[in-house]
């Protein structure tokens, strides 16, 4: 078996981050509440679950807001990061029925769809002039098995060699090994074999399983969500992580979901990438859900910036949370904005307003907004540049703060 390499595991950060981070905070000074949070970081240790509840508790969120934000700037300094990519999902139709999901259909539905392997392919050729990435999640579709994404996969690769695959959540690994009579471990090298670079995050939920029964009924279990990443690791690939918040769970299930996803990157060294996203309730099917504020989404990015040490991006993802607190959040542990996208549909149809293609310049705009610098980066995070945007016309006479 291979081993995810250094420089995935570097992922553009500065090795020496820690001592960064120390000297900063030393440099600074903070509330008695937040001490046992900060001392335990000043030390260079690690933060446990009371440690998560004291920061989900604590009163001065932008205090919080400002210790992730020197960790994030001791790894990366001003830098932040957005990539150009697309997101195609091969087919809505599933075998289950989150009640989260806005996406899914049933095969006898009139919009229900499922994509050849030409249709996917001429799909891309729509925008592969322009992107680095394409991310294709979707349905578990009762028909497909492990053929249906190597020939889509390699079709795609054939075509388009500089388009990098990230593609199926671990419950597609799943269901696709199922269908085909296969292992876990078996499916994944094959699909690997045939084009794919690396698993996207999506279908973590809550890594707890009263939790995901309660709201995704049927999906893999948190251990299997975590094997099944961890199996790609050690199969030498990458992948990021997710967590769905704002449905029934309680702060203490977030914290430990943390924990989780920390143990597994100790391990392995292979998440890239934490993508916190808040529920979205249109055209789903949990009226409990106790939704989030976007106070409470500046807050968890924060906490998992200080919680996942060994998990190098924190993602604000605009797709969900939105341009405005994706920018926000760029002062709040946050140091990528996912990229320029082009076409989403998951979150969309549970309520996002979040535009749809932006260009380079609109995303170097949000960037620059928060204070940051931009960098482009390829889908895996081994390759930056730095992206300086034509001159903008000037803003109506506006001053703009800058640092
Ligand atoms: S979240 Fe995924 S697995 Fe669940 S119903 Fe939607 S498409 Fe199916």
């Amino acid at each position: 078996m291979g081993a995810v390499r250094a420089e995935h595991r570097l992922a553009g950060c500065n090795p020496e981050w820690r001592e960064h981070f120390s000297d900063s905070i030393a440099s600074e000074s903070w509330s008695e509440a937040l001490l046992p949070v900060v001392t335990t970081l000043l030390e260079g240790g690690r933060l446990d679950l009371q440690h998560g509840l004291l920061m989900y508790n604590h009163p001065d969120l932008p205090e919080l807001g400002r210790l992730a934000h020197l960790a994030k700037e001791a790894r990366y300094g001003r830098r932040a990061f957005f990539n150009h990519n697309v997101h195609i999902n091969p087919t809505n139709v599933c075998a289950l029925a989150c009640r989260f999901c806005a996406f899914r259909r049933s095969k006898r539905q009139d919009d229900a769809y499922a994509f050849s392997t030409e249709a996917y392919v001429e799909d891309l050729g729509r925008y592969a002039d322009h992107v680095t990435e394409v991310h294709s999640v979707g349905g578990l579709h009762p028909d497909w098995d492990v053929t249906t994404y190597e020939s889509m996969f390699a079709a795609a690769k054939a075509a388009f060699p500089h388009v990098s695959i990230k593609a199926l959540t671990a419950v597609e690994v799943k269901h696709l090994a199922k269908q085909s009579d296969l292992s876990v471990e078996e499916t994944l090298e094959r699909l690997f074999d045939a084009g794919l670079d690396q698993l996207p995050g999506g279908g973590a939920e809550i890594l707890d399983d009263g939790v995901r029964a309660a709201i995704c009924n049927g999906k893999e279990s948190s251990q299997e969500y975590l094997d099944i990443h961890a199996t790609v690791h050690q199969l030498g690939h990458v992948s990021n992580c997710t967590m769905l918040f704002g449905t029934v769970e309680t702060l203490e299930q977030r914290v430990i979901h943390m924990l989780r996803l920390r143990e597994v990157a100790d391990r392995t060294g292979g998440f890239q990438c934490f993508v916190p996203y808040p529920f979205l309730p249109d055209d789903t099917r949990l009226p409990e859900a106790q939704l989030a504020t976007g106070a409470e989404v500046l807050r968890t990015i924060a906490v998992s910036r200080l919680m996942l040490d060994s998990i190098p991006h924190i993602k604000a993802y605009r797709m969900n949370v939105g341009d405005g607190l994706g920018e926000l959040a760029l002062r709040f542990g946050a140091d990528d904005i996912d990229g320029t996208v082009h076409k989403e549909s998951i979150m969309h149809l549970a309520g996002s307003t979040a535009p749809l293609d932006a260009d380079k310049r609109r995303m170097s705009r949000l960037i620059e907004d928060a204070g940051a610098e931009p960098w482009e980066r390829n889908s895996d995070y081994t390759t930056f540049t730095r992206f300086v945007p034509p001159p903008v016309p000037k803003r109506r006479g506006l001053t703009m703060a800058t640092e």
